[in-house]
């Protein structure tokens, strides 16, 4: 497991090689060092995942920790934070270290496991955040994610259990009368003409003006899942101004797709929150370029054929993300944001959201975990769904002509992907 990756160009463009010794970079080539070849490559610290579902345990026909583990170092990953909404909900702390374990015998990247908010995620009665922090699993990133925690005084009594220990409380913004269940496509002429239910922008601003308003009132940590609206993004920049404990997230899907693929009906763009707006992309990317959107967030959902394979309003949303989060970012980003701002919303401040910071978005520098994506900058290809480790194929990218840049993924060493 000992490397001399030659060559390669680090994200502030200094050329350098670099030696992986007993998973850590090392001042010197180690002994009996396997040679890999970055000329032209670019390495980024491992990218680090805040908002990945893996379906296990429950549904391991559409993805299972393995699978999605798999996919992940597909895509550059290192670490994923694996959301709570399984079958049954990880609620209780042998629960998440249930998660855990199956991530470390997987064995493909580190998979941290998002306890619920609320037990069964029912908004009605906070689950085992203490327990949770303090077993194994070490649980600092709590959601209810796939549903929002409208009931603001249980909101603001999570905010206060988290806070002694650093935790954060990551919401899925959506004011459910605002957007209820049958709310599947951006408010606006085409859910009209289409006759889908609307899903208006304040749904999710409204909610995230009161979470910030929450934390700022119990002096805790807030994060923005999944933000789509210029609205939301708004109000997380009048949050951050004032120095409210805020982070916010955007998918790469809301970076790149707009609300009229929907036009068809192919329920491989049902999403939540839905696509939106030219508007709204424009404003994610600039937010995402000044900070104000601090990660990218993949929330790959797997789906497998009988829970898509409906008419647009009954199939379940959600697409795929973790194997073109990188591509995506590249396309729509990588001018404003530098390899510099990709590495740091990327790996850098997800680590730091999920408190990982120890093992994940480290700097490649001597002493430090071999965790890397090497990148070729100028690969492109025509994303096909079929070459993917997921075993879901609901991946909303399917013929679009992206970059084609992961090449190799390392994590502590030990090469989890490399593309032949
Ligand atoms: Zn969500």
């Amino acid at each position: 497991m000992n490397h001399v990756i030659a060559g390669v160009q680090l994200p502030n463009g200094t050329r350098t090689d670099l030696y992986v010794h007993d998973g850590v970079l090392a001042d010197e080539a180690p002994p009996g060092a396997e040679r890999i070849d970055a000329e032209g490559l670019i390495a980024l610290p491992g990218l680090v995942d805040p908002h990945t579902h893996l379906r296990e345990p429950g549904r391991e026909d559409a993805e299972t920790v393995e699978s999605g583990a798999a996919a992940a170092a597909q895509g550059g990953f290192t670490a994923v934070c694996a959301m709570a909404n399984t079958q049954p909900v990880t609620d209780t702390a042998e629960k998440a270290e249930h998660i855990l374990d199956l991530g470390v015998t997987a064995g493909l990247t580190q998979v941290v496991p998002i306890g619920a908010i609320t037990q069964n995620l029912e908004g009605k009665a906070l689950a085992e955040l203490g327990l949770m922090n303090r077993s194994r699993a070490k649980v600092t990133m709590f959601s209810d994610d796939g549903v929002c925690l409208m009931d603001a005084q249980l909101m603001r009594r999570a905010l206060e259990w988290v806070k002694p220990f650093g935790g954060v409380i990551a919401q899925h913004a959506q004011d459910s009368n605002l957007a209820g269940p049958g709310a599947c496509c951006h408010e606006s002429e085409i859910a009209g003409r289409l006759g889908l239910g609307p899903w208006p922008p304040v749904a999710e601003s409204a909610i995230i003006a009161r979470d910030v308003q929450l934390a700022e009132a119990t002096g805790s940590r807030v994060h923005v899942c999944h933000i789509s609206t210029a609205e939301g993004v708004e109000v997380v920049r009048w949050a951050k101004a004032r120095g409210i404990d805020v982070t916010a997230e955007v998918t790469p899907h809301h970076l790149l797709l707009g609300t009229e693929l929907v036009e068809g009906y192919d329920t491989v763009y049902k999403v939540n929150p839905p696509l939106r707006t030219s508007e709204h992309i424009e404003a994610v990317r600039e937010a995402l370029a000044d900070g104000t959107i601090d990660v990218v967030g993949t929330d790959h959902a797997p789906h497998a054929p009988q829970d898509k394979d409906h008419a647009f309003a009954d199939a379940r949303p959600g697409m795929l993300g973790l194997e073109q989060a990188l591509a995506v970012v590249m396309e729509t980003s990588l001018e404003r944001l530098g390899w510099e701002g990709v590495a740091d919303r990327m790996s850098h401040a997800p680590a730091k959201l999920a408190s990982l910071t120890a093992q994940q978005g480290r700097p490649l520098t001597v002493g430090e975990p071999a965790n890397l994506v090497l990148v070729d900058p100028t690969a492109r290809a025509t994303v096909n769904r079929t070459d993917s480790s997921s075993l879901s194929r609901n991946n909303p990218y399917h013929g679009i002509d992206l970059p084609d840049p992961v090449r190799l993924t390392m994590w502590r060493g030990k090469v989890t992907y490399a593309k032949d």
